[in-house]
């Protein structure tokens, strides 16, 4: 009988680390944007993990996504968008690249919520796109947002230069594996 691939899902102090890089990853990219708070509390988001209800299964080996979604109030519908983390993917990635122990883990998760904040920002100031769709995931839009994100992490400097190997385009659509030969694209 062949063994069942063990599905990888963040634990309690993984998970906790996961929200402590969430904060950061906002911080930064309101910073970034100079958006006042008065304006940020009115973008609604919600941030699921594996183990949340309401999570739904990535394509695997897909990092991470970011989605409008409408949601039912008690008077009226609202839009609010939710960023969903691969654990199993991210978990893979971290464990092959040497990234596992938690101060690798926390820089990689700033790194990738970052990228997830700004298709986040992107998708409700500027592209104005319909409720039910994932961020779009052209190569331009991709350059800009990484390009973006660099701009936003550039003072971690010990950070970026082992992180910008996931600094391809779609690098949270596509498989590490498949990219992982071919040289990081940057400027
Ligand atoms: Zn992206």
């Amino acid at each position: 009988m062949i063994p069942e691939k063990e599905i990888l899902q963040f634990s309690s102090p993984q998970r906790a680390m996961v929200f402590e890089a969430l904060n950061e990853a906002e911080e930064r990219t309101t910073g970034y944007y100079c958006i006042p708070p008065f304006r940020w509390e009115q973008l609604h988001y919600d941030l699921l993990t594996r183990q949340d209800q309401g999570w739904e299964p990535l394509p695997e080996p897909m990092l991470a996504r970011v989605r409008l979604l409408t949601g039912s109030g008690i008077r009226e519908a609202f839009d609010f968008y939710r960023i969903e983390l691969n654990d199993h993917s991210i978990l893979t990635a971290a464990e092959r690249e040497n990234l596992i122990h938690a101060s690798d883990l926390y820089p990689f998760l700033v790194y990738i919520l970052t990228h997830e904040m700004v298709h986040l920002v992107r998708l409700s100031t500027i592209l104005h796109e319909q409720a039910g769709i994932t961020a779009p995931c052209n190569e331009t839009e991709e350059h800009r947002v990484q390009d973006i994100s660099r701009q936003i992490l550039s003072g971690y400097s010990d950070l970026l230069p082992r992180l910008d190997k996931f600094c391809s385009p779609g690098f949270d659509r596509k498989s590490l594996t498949d990219d992982s030969n071919k040289s990081p694209k940057i400027n």
